[in-house]
């Protein structure tokens, strides 16, 4: 029954058909169910105020009550790092925003442990500017934050845009939108979170999705060597993008093939396959 009915049913009538202790349960009832509207924790590693982040915010306040806790300014490539050699500051510098001055685990891990008054039922981190796609997983930061809140049993889903130059962020913040709403946080297991690539060209031209596994990326291993002012040496790490293995069933194919990749990921690093295999020879020791 719509509140409205309800009510207009009551005034309608003339008399008290329904009595208050009714009507205040009703009312009690309705903001219990816009209180289940679903809870989602936001970060990032490109920092609070990335384009990304601010794409996401607004299609996922569609679909649930978000709060973003996220890096002050870009902290790429952070992969796990934790802050703790000295305190985190955090500002709120808007409603339900919060500002911190650490790695994107930071912001995970704090979110989660104190500093929102619930408990979300999902993270998400992203949309990176660029791709997280085969070898990037280790690296990323934005990953990471996905992998913290699946560490401190939550799941989660990290988001890429595989594009540097003049990033469009609709068609992967309506894509996530979409994903959330139909993946139930509940049908993602623990310990387990989804890594997603969205190709960095208009919607239209998104040939739909692909669950994948990890690829592999190729980059060169150079490193640039200068020499500062004062005579000595320093070096640049980073080398330039060679390629991928085109290997079917990847991140890497999908996104090439213009499709979005969905890769679920585990924190377990076990390699099974080895483990039973055991390829340890049996040797004496100590
Ligand atoms: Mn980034």
């Amino acid at each position: 029954m719509e509140a409205s009915d309800g009510i207009y049913w009551h005034e309608f009538s003339g008399k008290i058909l329904l009595p208050p202790a009714l009507l205040i349960a009703l009312v009690r009832f309705m903001l219990l169910c816009q209180n289940t509207a679903m809870i989602i924790l936001l970060s990032n590693d490109d920092g609070i105020h990335a384009d990304g982040i601010i794409a996401l915010e607004s299609s996922l306040q569609q679909i649930g009550e978000v709060y973003t806790v996220a890096p002050e300014r870009e902290q790429n490539a952070m992969s796990h790092a934790l802050t703790l050699h000295r305190p985190l500051r955090v500002n709120e510098v808007g409603a339900k925003r919060f500002a911190v001055d650490g790695t994107p685990t930071d912001c995970v891990k704090l979110a989660l442990t104190g500093l929102l008054p619930v408990r979300p039922d999902i993270v998400v981190s992203g949309i990176n500017k660029g791709p997280n796609l085969g070898d990037d997983i280790i690296y990323s930061g934005t990953v990471s934050a996905a992998v913290e809140a699946a560490l401190l049993g939550i799941p989660a889903i990290a988001v890429s845009l595989v594009a540097f130059e003049n990033p469009q962020f609709n068609a992967a913040a309506e894509f996530t939108a979409a994903l959330l709403s139909r993946v139930a946080a509940k049908s993602i297991p623990p310990d387990t979170l989804l890594n997603v690539n969205v190709p960095g060209v208009p919607k239209e031209q998104i040939k739909g999705w692909r669950l994948t596994r990890q690829g592999k990326r190729h980059y060169s291993e150079n490193i640039v060597e200068r020499t500062d002012p004062r005579g000595k040496k320093y070096y640049w790490i980073g080398g330039d993008d060679l390629g991928f293995a085109k290997d079917d069933g990847t991140d890497c194919m999908a996104v090439h093939e213009g499709y979005v990749s969905i890769t679920p990921l585990q924190v377990d690093l076990t390699n099974y396959k080895l483990l039973s295999d055991n390829p340890i020879p049996s040797f004496p020791w100590p």
